[in-house]
């Protein structure tokens, strides 16, 4: 039985780990960078440990002072999270080979996750339908030039082992696929350390939905219903839902046993998520499978009422998972909305520095994972997420009201935010409706309205804070080029790591 559990990260989901450690009577053991001696894990853990510098490579990335951190304090598990190396094969299995209970899926199966070419041949196999393109890793432009004759352009090269929404490229003819191949390549070698590539059909006008999923060590395996993640910025999720306003009861049995195949197939175990793109015409075709916590888990918490953190460990302890599908039923509505640290109209680039003031909303129905205080500091060293906001209603309209209050009430003084941006997106008739795709932010002219909201506040509150965003915005309005319909050229933070 696990009775401490040294967690490798940082931030907000550090400090959700603590939180069922907690409830659960189990030790937690935080470990930190130069650059976060003072973050709110550090503090809130039963112990804490110091790593390495700040960049990543030396801190939340290093798996030797990881894992002997892990085996000298007496650790017996470790949980790492989402992002760093939560999906890192190797690691799992040392984490395995020194006896320490890694809470997750096995190393062997991570690597089937984490190939997306192996991950979809192992699809195939269990007729799990995927994005009609390359049966294999492309090597040669030449052969990428031939996929894309047969299968129809626009296409995405995509990077085998990309994740985090980086290292896909859209092409719309040959001469930007031979323009592109090489630099796609160089790209995916710089962010990931492997240069394969895969064609993929570029699908217009799609959703994200995906599937949280559980098996235990015994093969009893449930999904946990659909979350739908459409609303995105250079393919990364900004809000997400579950219910899915398209998904009905007999669909999600349907897809939702899709999903429990395609954990199967790879023979997962512990919680995960099968990822999927809805066409218009309702068919879904499989993406990949995250292999670890999804970022947006609470909004599946929210609705099934579960703890997905205690379901891990106990799927970790070799315990078999204590409810069967029929037992699983969607309670009311949640949304999710991640409160970045970016400049929504500097392109999203990332926002750093000193967090002078900050206000955590609450009320019925509404949750807050924030590593947040007055005084605390967003590194550019890591991720912009800063929080996650949820609600919870006992429908879509009632959860949307809870969010509209809770962004009001949510202020964060020294960086900028994405909360102006989500404010206005939950007042849009499109967001209402349910119209949702995956490119909301530019079929809708967001930013343009986002603007327009501005505007309108600043007329009547004559906020000084409002209008220099304001003119910062219509500054940048006629330097930047809006974001160009999926066309994939990602600087994110993580490139600079
Ligand atoms: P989710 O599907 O959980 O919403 P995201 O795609 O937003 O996940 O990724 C979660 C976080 O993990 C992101 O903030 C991203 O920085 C990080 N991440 C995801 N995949 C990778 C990867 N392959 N390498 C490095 N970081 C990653
Ligand atoms: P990652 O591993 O980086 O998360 P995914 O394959 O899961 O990459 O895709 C991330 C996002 O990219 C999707 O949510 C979707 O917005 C977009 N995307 C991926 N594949 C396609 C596709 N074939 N056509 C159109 N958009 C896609
Ligand atoms: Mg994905």
């Amino acid at each position: 039985m696990i009775k401490k559990i040294l967690i490798a990260n940082r931030g907000e989901i550090a400090i959700r780990v603590i939180k069922t450690c907690n409830a659960l009577g189990i030790k937690s053991v935080a470990v930190y960078s130069d650059e976060d001696v003072s973050s709110k894990h550090v503090k809130m853990a039963s112990e804490a440990y110091h790593i390495g510098a700040a960049s990543p490579a030396e801190s939340y990335l290093n798996i030797k002072k990881i894992v002997e951190t892990a085996v000298s304090c007496g650790a017996d598990a470790i949980h790492p999270g989402y992002g760093f190396l939560s999906e890192n094969a190797d690691f799992a299995d040392l984490c395995e080979k020194k006896k320490l209970n890694f809470i997750g899926p096995s190393g062997e199966s991570m690597r089937l996750c984490g190939d997306k070419m192996l991950c979809k041949a192992a699809m195939a196999k269990a007729k799990v339908p995927t994005v009609p393109g390359s049966p294999g890793i492309v090597e040669e432009v030449e052969k990428a030039l031939d996929i894309a004759h047969t299968i129809g352009y626009p296409v995405l090269l995509k990077s085998v082992f990309g994740g985090g929404g980086r290292g896909i490229r859209l092409v719309h003819n040959e001469q930007e696929l031979k323009q592109e191949f090489e630099l796609a390549s160089g790209e995916s070698k710089a962010a990931f350390g492997k240069s394969e590539l895969f064609v993929e059909k570029f699908l217009p006008k799609i959703r994200h939905i995906e599937f949280q999923l559980a098996r235990d060590k015994h093969g009893n395996a449930v999904h946990i219903f659909e979350r739908e993640c459409s609303i995105q910025r250079r393919h990364q999720k900004l809000i997400e839902m579950s219910p899915s306003p398209v998904v009905d009861q007999k669909t999600r049995d349907e897809v939702g046993q899709l999903a429990v195949k395609a954990t199967i197939a790879v023979d997962y175990t512990n919680a995960g998520t099968a990822e999927f793109l809805r066409l218009d015409d309702g068919t879904f075709y499989f993406i990949e499978i995250n292999a670890r916590l999804q970022v947006e888990h609470p909004v599946t918490e929210f609705v099934s009422g579960l703890d997905l953190v205690k379901l891990q460990i106990d799927i970790a302890n070799g315990e078999e998972i204590p409810f069967k599908q029929k037992d699983l039923k969607v309670n009311g509505c949640a949304i999710e909305c991640r409160i970045n640290a970016e400049d929504t109209f500097l392109d999203f680039a990332p926002s750093t520095g000193r967090v002078s003031d900050v206000n955590i909303p609450s009320g019925p129905g509404v949750r807050v994972d924030t590593y947040l205080y007055p005084g605390c500091t967003v590194s550019p060293y890591y991720d912009s997420l800063m929080a996650k906001l949820i609600t919870w209603g006992q429908n879509f309209e009632e959860s949307r009201q809870r969010m509209r209050i809770a962004l009001s009430d949510f202020y964060v003084e020294g960086v900028e935010t994405s909360i102006p941006l989500y404010k206005t997106i939950l007042d849009t008739n499109e967001f209402i409706k349910g119209d949702l795709s995956t490119d909301f932010l530019d079929r809708f002219k967001i930013l343009d309205r986002l603007r327009d909201d501005l505007k309108k506040e600043v007329s009547q509150k004559g906020d000084a804070a409002l209008a220099a965003t304001l003119v910062h915005s219509e500054f940048l309005k006629n330097r930047i080029r809006p974001n160009k319909e999926q066309s994939v050229h990602w600087k994110t933070q993580l490139d600079r790591h």
